[in-house]
């Protein structure tokens, strides 16, 4: 496969509808982005990489950091983590507060901010709060082979200063006993994992031990078990785009998690990861032009986890 031709074809395709979309607004570190920027990156197992577009300019992560948190939540507490969140669709937005009240506090699904919630919380349970952004970015920094990635401090605080609807989140979760440790810190360490700054190279780098059974293929990292991947590999399938995630299973077929600042990380397993960015966003805040540009791939290489 011309991964290269590919890559660059799928580039001058897109080129039309950059700029289609809302950029996040929510906080003016997002605002400000540039609503032309664009990169694809894949990442194959063998550590070749092949780029187009602003494949090395650091952009927010947001969510995808939840992919990575939910790795360590895993490892730290095993199946126990299900009494504190569940693994269903919540067909809901990201930042839904509504399903909490009727589901004693329990969110639908890790990927949802009340999940990540819950994710952060364990976390910090076995870790400590400092511990728990430590260990996220040991991890991120292991995984794409990166020491530069780092937690954006000017983000995390216009996070803070502008999450209200996290904040009552916690706060309401905590009121059903479903949050441990002080809401506060949670609710710190969760502004913090999302200011996680990283380029679309890092990121689709990062992604490879999930398509590789949870072991990273170039420096040997055993970042998970083989069973775990595999769960995490599902629940991007089946949540990680909030209440679009059935139109990117049936767009694309592959695994992946977006996050508002415009990144969408897609695993292909037993292949590789691939990354797109493009800040502009859909209704449903996921990347506009970043998934067609997946649904492009998916469709000219046949990688689809739906084929035979
Ligand atoms: N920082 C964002 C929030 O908490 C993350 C959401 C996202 O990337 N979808 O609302």
């Amino acid at each position: 496969m011309n991964w290269e031709k590919i890559i660059k074809g799928i580039h001058r395709e897109v080129d039309p509808i950059l700029g289609k979309g809302a950029v996040a607004s929510y906080i003016p570190a997002l605002a400000s982005a540039n609503p032309k920027s664009f990169a694809l990156v894949l990442t194959t197992l063998d550590g070749a990489v092949y780029k187009s577009g602003d494949a090395d300019t650091p952009f927010s992560a947001q969510s995808i950091s939840k992919l990575f948190m939910l790795t360590l939540a895993l490892e730290a507490l095993g199946g126990r983590l299900w009494k504190r969140v569940g693994r269903e669709p919540s067909g809901n937005a990201f930042n839904s507060i509504s399903q909490l009240e009727y589901e004693c506090g329990i969110p639908r699904n890790p990927f949802i901010n009340a999940g990540a919630l819950a994710v952060t919380d364990a976390v910090i349970s076995s870790a400590g709060d400092r511990g728990a952004l430590d260990d996220m970015l040991t991890l991120v920094r292991t995984a794409s082979g990166s020491s530069r990635v780092r937690i954006d401090p000017e983000v995390a605080q216009s996070e803070r200063e502008w999450g209200h609807r996290n904040i009552s989140l916690g706060h309401f979760m905590k009121s059903f006993g479903v949050i441990d440790n002080d809401v506060d810190q949670v609710l710190n360490t969760y502004f913090c994992q999302c200011a996680l700054e990283m380029t679309a190279t890092e990121l689709s780098r990062a992604g490879l031990y999930l398509a590789n059974g949870g072991q990273d293929p170039i420096n040997g990292a055993k970042i998970t078990r083989p069973g775990r991947a595999i769960r995490i590999n599902a629940l991007m399938m089946t949540c990680g785009h909030y209440d679009m995630s059935g139109d990117f299973a049936f767009r694309v077929g592959l695994p992946g998690k977006s996050g508002v600042g415009g990144g969408i990380l897609c695993i292909i397993p037993g292949i590789g990861s691939l990354c797109a960015w493009s800040p502009p966003l859909n209704e449903a805040g996921n990347s506009l032009a970043g998934t067609r540009a997946l649904e492009l791939f998916a469709r000219r290489t046949g990688m689809n986890v739906f084929r035979n």
